[in-house]
């Protein structure tokens, strides 16, 4: 059973386990760096989605809180923004004053959960992925509507839509390797 039905998983996060960064690293292909637990997740329960410090290890600051992990997710969204649908998003966001709105809204929403984990002076006031009025990155916008769930950011909503990929079909490496650890441990 997943930790959070729904996927709806804005903090605060319990600590990612062992079997959770080992996942998120063979889907980076690189160590995971400053996880603060795992935001949104595939059907199998591995992550799609992590929190990250605002403030890496190193000191390097890191703005995108909501970090899109999932290699078919990202491949997703690349495909999107390859296939231009960034303007046609960013269109929305100049036509329709309620989207316009929703995308501020989500905005802030995005820097409160990140607040959680440290005010970093150097990111102040910047999110991720071009909010609050502008559409720059589809797998920024698209990890912060599978955290926050449908309704919050109506642009990463949209590309979710628009996207081959979805949570709801398991398509990992090796399905379900997250919980493992869990399950063998309280067993
Ligand atoms: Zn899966």
């Amino acid at each position: 059973m997943l930790p959070y039905p729904g996927g709806v998983t804005t903090p605060p996060f319990p600590a990612p386990t062992t079997a959770e960064l080992a996942v998120v690293s063979a889907q980076l292909g690189r160590p995971a760096r400053g996880v603060v637990g795992v935001a949104a997740r595939c059907a199998c329960g591995n992550p799609t989605v992590v929190a990250t410090s605002p403030r890496l290890a190193d000191g390097t600051p890191f703005p995108t809180f909501y970090y899109l992990t999932h290699p078919a997710a990202t491949a997703a969204m690349s495909t999107l923004e390859a296939a231009h649908v960034m303007p046609e998003l960013a269109a929305r966001l100049a036509d329709d004053e309620d989207v316009a709105a929703a995308y501020v809204t989500a905005h802030e929403v995005y820097l409160a959960d990140r607040a959680q984990f440290g005010e970093v002076p150097e990111i102040d006031g910047i999110s991720a992925g071009g909010m609050p009025t502008r559409v720059k990155c589809l797998h920024a916008l698209a990890g912060h509507a599978l955290a926050a769930g449908a309704g919050v950011n109506p642009i990463g909503d949209e590309a979710l839509v628009r996207s081959a990929w979805s949570p709801d079909v398991c398509r990992c490496v090796d399905p379900g390797a997250a919980l493992r650890e869990d399950e063998a441990s309280s067993a």
